[in-house]
């Protein structure tokens, strides 16, 4: 199933997509009163079942609604892993940006970070370009991961029983915010910098997640090409490093690393402009498409 949230002038909807019919169905008068895609998430076991349901109105197209992200204001921070791709350690490596220094050695252990929850917008919403905070603005296409039953200890075995599904993350990153204050949480966190969606979507339409390619391509030029199963360290070992030590809650996001790609890949780097349109996509889980405002 594809969840998405919507917005209906001031009201916050609930929609199952049809992709391959481009419709969405508004669910949420199937749903208790307030029920947003992290609610439901949260409360899958229960509320999953109803959407089933007949009694929902008819089917609208896609393109007629405002998509918001599907899960528009995240319970915390969004989970991220930095250099979780071979050939993206070895460019972030030679880039110069990394701290402390230029080093393309594998890391042996995940690095993790966070973005604000006020930096995730919606799929197809403005990427603010922050003038006069960052001039170098650099895109990067992630499989994230939504947690469904939370849970702390969780070994790699059961970390699947865990993840509720799947959805798209754009991790813009300011390059000088992060190579200037030496950390992942500034560069990475600025308002609008973690468009995600288009939906949210279940584990179950996705049999191998490992099989699932992620393209990025900006003005339609393809920059980033890598499969899920090229990870350094997979879903259950992340899953596994991270609920070691800390709770994981139903709707948590973990955007599992971006490939070889990057605009501090290329000499010179390729920075956005505003103007530019950064579209990522994944196979079976739909595309972002923002454009630099
Ligand atoms: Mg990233």
């Amino acid at each position: 199933m594809k969840l998405v949230t919507f917005s209906a002038g001031a009201d916050e909807r609930v929609g199952v997509v049809d992709a391959d019919a481009g419709v969405v169905r508004d669910v949420s008068g199937l749903l208790p009163a307030g029920t947003g895609v992290l609610e439901l998430v949260t409360r899958w076991d229960e509320l999953g079942p109803v959407l089933e349901r007949p009694g929902a109105p008819e089917a609208v197209p896609l393109d007629s609604v405002r998509l918001r992200a599907p899960i528009p204001v995240p319970r915390r921070n969004v989970f991220c892993v930095g250099k979780n791709y071979r050939e993206h350690v070895a460019e972030f490596g030679r880039s110069g940006y990394d701290t402390p220094g230029r080093s393309e050695a594998l890391p042996d252990k995940p690095i993790l970070f966070s973005k604000a929850t006020t930096s995730v917008t919606g799929p197809y919403d403005d990427v603010s370009a922050h003038p006069g905070v960052t001039a170098e603005l650099d895109y990067e296409g992630e499989l994230g991961v939504i947690i469904g039953r939370g849970g702390r200890g969780i070994s790699r075995a059961d970390a699947y029983e865990h993840v509720w599904g799947y959805t798209i993350v754009n991790d813009v990153t300011a390059r000088d915010l992060q190579r200037d204050h030496k950390q992942w949480l500034l560069g990475k966190s600025l308002d609008t910098h973690c468009p995600m969606g288009p939906y949210a979507v279940t584990a179950d339409e996705i049999p191998d997640v490992t099989a699932l390619e992620l393209e990025t391509a900006v003005n339609g030029e393809s920059r980033q090409l890598a499969l899920v199963k090229d990870l350094i360290f997979d879903i259950p070992e992340l899953i596994a490093t991270l609920s070691a030590g800390i709770t994981l809650l139903p709707g948590d996001i973990i955007a599992t690393g971006t490939p070889a790609g990057v605009g501090i890949g290329f000499e010179p780097p390729k920075f956005l402009r505003r103007g530019d349109v950064v579209e990522v996509s994944i196979s079976g889980l739909g595309a972002l498409r923002n454009r630099i405002a």
